[in-house]
């Protein structure tokens, strides 16, 4: 017996993956936001630039193939897809900005695997390439707030906020960190310690208490902010109120990847324990020039784990409107003499767009009956000698009981009726 990779799921039932995809696509194209895809193997230096050598996704987490000859690239399995959709952008001259594409599927990262948490995950993106007007970075957040909250009827969540500044802001700010760690050098954890090196403001994700207590008196970005980037943040924050957007500032919400700058946002629910964040994303304005672009292409964007955001729906599936199952109709063929007809037959009426089976079992009638009733069939259309002979076929209402004998010509009209 094989078993699944660790990390790894099999889906047995998509209902509220595809009602997740369904809604959430429908909802993005309202906003003007168009369907793309991009492959999952990806060169890893495209990752290593834009993601950053110092993140813990481009250190241990990646799923890497070295090229096996000389010369040939190293390949991965894509741990994320913004860095792949802005590759896609300039790989394929899109002029027309902004550049405003969706996408979805499966990513890769070799993390430690809880709930919630897994080594091939899903994610859903949204990209609006080509655009540095902050305003944008609110209608963005409306948009995923309106998705969750009507389109997906979740209502336990926070929209955590903050503010990252411009790269000029944020070498002033760290210097400010820096003397503040130093200064309380004795207190911070070893992976603090590390990361006060490594990339000095991951140490707000620590998860020890005592680092979190400390980092509660720690001079936050925001009042490092030149005058112009304060006015943005200014501005961000006024028009989330402006827009009915229910948001808490966070100031220790730095995200993982290294492209973040000015706003960044998470969503989160206390309803998926310790992974609680469900969507994040922000402002990357020189991603495009990191991967060699020299012209400077200010963006946004967000990714939506999917994983995470089944397990809150699932909390809801009652009130949730889920597509019903079409009705089944259940042929069954009294013996192998009908297995043709019963064929034939159920090729008209699957021409007529109905949902068919045809169970080819050989036990007694009752045993044929019990099945059909376990596959859940709403008709189920029994064809032996008797209608063989007599062009007819018996068809039988699963949830009235009743029964009718029905001329094999008139069988589909009889059907859609
Ligand atoms: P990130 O790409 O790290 O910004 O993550 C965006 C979202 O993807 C997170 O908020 C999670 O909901 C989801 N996510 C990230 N890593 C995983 C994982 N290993 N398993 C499941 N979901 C994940």
């Amino acid at each position: 017996m094989f078993s699944r990779v660790k990390g790894t799921r099999d889906f047995l039932d998509l209902t509220l993956f595809d009602f997740f995809i369904k809604k959430t696509s429908i909802h993005v194209e309202n906003y003007n936001f168009e369907h793309i895809d991009t492959p999952i193997l990806e060169t890893t230096e495209l990752f290593k630039r834009s993601l950053g050598t110092n993140t813990d996704v481009v250190n241990k987490e990646m799923y890497v193939f070295e090229g096996s000859e000389e010369g040939e690239k190293s390949i991965c399995l894509r741990p994320e897809v913004t860095a792949s959709t802005m590759r896609a952008f300039l790989e394929n001259n899109i002029s027309s900005l902004p550049w405003k594409v969706y996408s979805w599927g499966p990513m890769f990262r070799k993390e430690r695997p809880q709930r919630g948490r897994y080594r091939q995950f899903h994610q859903f993106n949204i990209e609006a390439i080509g655009s540095g007007e902050i305003s944008l970075d609110a209608n963005f957040i409306a948009m995923l707030d309106h998705l969750f909250s009507e389109a997906l009827m979740l209502d336990n969540y926070t929209v955590h906020v903050n503010f990252l500044g411009s790269p000029d802001d944020r070498k002033v700010y760290k210097t400010i960190l820096g003397d503040f760690l130093d200064k309380n050098n004795s207190a911070l954890c070893g992976k603090c310690k590390e990361r006060r090196e490594k990339n000095i403001m991951r140490v707000f994700d620590c998860k020890q208490e005592d680092c979190q207590k400390l980092y509660k008196k720690a001079p936050y970005i925001v009042d490092s902010l030149s005058e112009e980037s304060k006015k943005e943040w200014e501005q961000l924050q006024s028009l989330l109120e402006l827009l009915s957007i229910s948001f808490s500032y966070t100031p220790t919400l730095v995200r993982g990847l290294d492209y973040y700058n000015k706003t960044v946002f998470e969503f989160s629910s206390t309803a998926l324990g310790a992974q609680s964040a469900f969507c994040g994303g922000g402002r990357y304005d020189y991603l495009a020039q990191e991967l060699g672009s020299k012209e400077c292409y200010p963006s946004f964007g967000v990714a939506i784990g999917i994983e995470r955001v089944l397990i809150l729906l699932e909390q809801i599936k009652d009130k949730l409107p889920l597509p019903h199952k079409k009705p089944l109709h259940l042929f069954l063929p009294l013996s192998e003499n009908q297995y043709s007809l019963a064929s034939l037959l159920a090729d008209h009426v699957q021409a007529a767009n109905l949902c068919v089976d045809i169970l080819f079992d050989k036990p007694s009638l009752k045993s044929m009956m019990r099945k059909a009733n376990k596959m859940g069939a709403s008709y189920v259309l029994l064809v032996g000698d008797d209608e063989q002979k007599n062009n007819t076929v018996v068809v039988k209402n699963m949830v009235s009981g009743t029964e009718e004998t029905i001329a094999q010509n008139d069988l589909v009209g009889h059907l859609k009726k």
